[in-house]
């Protein structure tokens, strides 16, 4: 399983595809995309199976269709919900505006679902990771931080429990994505005007070799000029720099 994130000013389409060949080493039963197009939409495509059936898709729908320069990627190993293309990452939420990837395992996803379906959401994937999708969405319309993309995203953020590298994007938001990691690994690979996350260096190392890995229980907002490492309560970190003066 694999994430890769990228902000910058290059088409984020075959960025986060060939990253995601790159990590496929790791294993994965499923993958999708998200792709901001920078004018209040995302598109999202995803497809249970091998990495083909996803790039097969995305000629159906046309790739053109999926312009923009801000853009995740996933690839997926199956712990809650069969390896299905419903259960497939990016979640979004019901506007189809915030959109999720996430590797690894939310804890507390039950309680936390049961509260969100109480507020009237529908889920539409047996996953743990969906919870997390509307809970941002909820924050982000009526939460003490609405319209603050950032804010909802750490008041979310901290509310998750058990061991997991989450990304969230925000369609009004094109710019900015936030990703963090309670104990799994998360990488920002720092490129010249573009900007990476990665759970590790192969989803960037076509691109930048300057990296910074986070630490446990960190959070990272990248734009394509800058990214920002804290803790999940905001309080600041450095994260570890690195220069992978290796080949894979
Ligand atoms: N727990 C999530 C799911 O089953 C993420 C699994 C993963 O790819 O690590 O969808």
């Amino acid at each position: 399983c694999g994430i890769v994130g990228y902000v910058g000013r290059r088409d984020a389409l075959e960025i986060v595809v060939e990253a995601l060949r790159r990590m496929e080493y790791r294993g994965y039963d499923s993958a999708g995309v998200a792709i901001l197009d920078g004018h209040g939409g995302t598109a999202v495509e995803k497809r249970a199976g091998r990495l083909e059936n996803l790039d097969k898709q995305l000629a159906t729908v046309g790739r053109d269709q999926f312009a923009g320069t801000t853009g995740m990627g996933h690839t997926r190993w199956a712990t809650h919900g069969r390896p299905t293309d419903r259960n497939a990452h990016p979640h979004r939420s019901r506007d189809g505006r915030v959109a999720v990837v996430h590797n690894g395992i939310i804890e507390n996803y039950a309680p936390l679902r049961a509260e969100v379906e109480a507020a009237g959401v529908e889920f539409s994937s047996d996953t743990d990771t969906e919870v997390a999708v509307h809970m941002l969405d909820l924050e982000y319309s009526s939460g003490p931080h609405a319209g603050d993309f950032v804010a909802s995203a750490y008041a979310v953020l901290g509310r998750l429990e058990g061991a997991f590298t989450l990304v969230f994007t925000h369609s009004d938001h094109p710019d900015t994505i936030v990703a963090a990691r309670r104990s799994t690994p998360l990488v920002v690979g720092v490129g010249d005007g573009e900007m990476f996350v990665g759970s590790d260096v192969a989803a960037f190392i076509d691109h930048t070799r300057d990296a910074v890995e986070l630490g446990h229980d960190e959070v990272v907002v990248i734009t394509a000029d800058s990214y920002t490492i804290t803790g999940f309560d905001g309080s600041p970190r450095t994260g570890t720099p690195f220069h992978i003066d290796w080949d894979l």
